[in-house]
């Protein structure tokens, strides 16, 4: 095989190409190319050539060197060989060229809470409304729910461009091996805070007291739970809201016994 490569043809772009039409050429061949995706056998070596074309090209150093002299001077450089530019080659497959986002990170939502509420047996035949009190983390009133610093804003997370999410590629026994994990930098959040907020540190969530009227059915029984849906704690920097359960329990009645809806 001859050895003079050109990169540039081997992109399909001239030797005057733009950072941006050399990028969108490489995309469109990973896209035709990857192993992943094409099962002629020579797809692995074209690709390890595409590939190693667009590690040069998309260098502006790198690819000052090749200008000037050529294959040997970019040899020797790390990355070149295999299959590096992952972040590249997955946006080609995943979105960013189209437009279109992953799928996002999603702040998490806040945990569900439980309350005992004790009444008596009367109460509880009759219908009651209590007053309860308990401790709960509230959104933060400095960020309102943001986590960043006042003035300040969560940036994209800069590893996972916001999806939330990273892939990369293992080579196995059994070939290539796309692995999605939680992105490590931002937990899966796809945004991440530079300034935190002072008063909440950053999570968006302040502890605090809340006070609540609960109106308790006629007939309700010991054990039965009384769903409040968000009153329970919010999710971090700005994620929903869990539930309230208030757990009902029934003080024994001292001379009447229930037995179903029967006394
Ligand atoms: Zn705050
Ligand atoms: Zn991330």
């Amino acid at each position: 095989m001859a050895t003079t490569t050109d990169y540039y043809a081997t992109l399909g772009v001239d030797r005057g190409a733009t950072d941006g039409e050399i990028k969108k050429a490489f995309r469109k061949l990973a896209q035709q190319w990857h192993p992943d995706v094409n099962s002629d056998p020579a797809a692995h070596a074209r690709f390890t050539e595409i590939n190693e074309a667009y590690q040069v090209l998309s260098d502006p150093e790198r690819r000052q060197r090749y200008d000037v002299y050529g294959k040997v001077g970019v040899e020797g450089d790390p990355n070149l060989a295999g299959f590096g530019g992952f972040a590249d080659i997955f946006d080609a497959f995943f979105g960013g060229a189209a437009g279109g986002a992953g799928r996002r990170g999603r702040p998490s939502a806040g945990s569900d809470l439980r309350y005992d509420l004790r009444i008596t047996f009367t109460e509880a035949v009759l219908g009651t409304e209590k007053e309860i009190e308990f401790p709960v983390l509230g959104r933060c009133g400095t960020c309102e729910g943001s986590g960043a610093k006042q003035g300040t804003e969560a940036i994209t997370c800069p590893e996972c461009k916001g999806r939330g999410e990273v892939r990369s590629i293992r080579q196995t026994m059994l070939g290539q091996m796309v692995n999605v994990t939680t992105c490590p930098r931002c937990h899966g959040d796809g945004k991440m805070i530079e300034r935190p907020c002072e008063t909440c540190r950053g999570d968006g969530r302040t502890e605090g007291k809340r006070v609540l009227r609960v109106s308790v059915p006629a007939g309700i029984d010991e054990g039965h739970q009384i769903r409040l849906s968000n009153e329970g704690e919010v999710g971090p920097r700005g994620g929903p809201a869990g539930s309230l359960y208030v757990a009902v329990h029934v003080a024994p009645h001292p001379t009447l016994k229930r037995d179903g809806t029967e006394l």
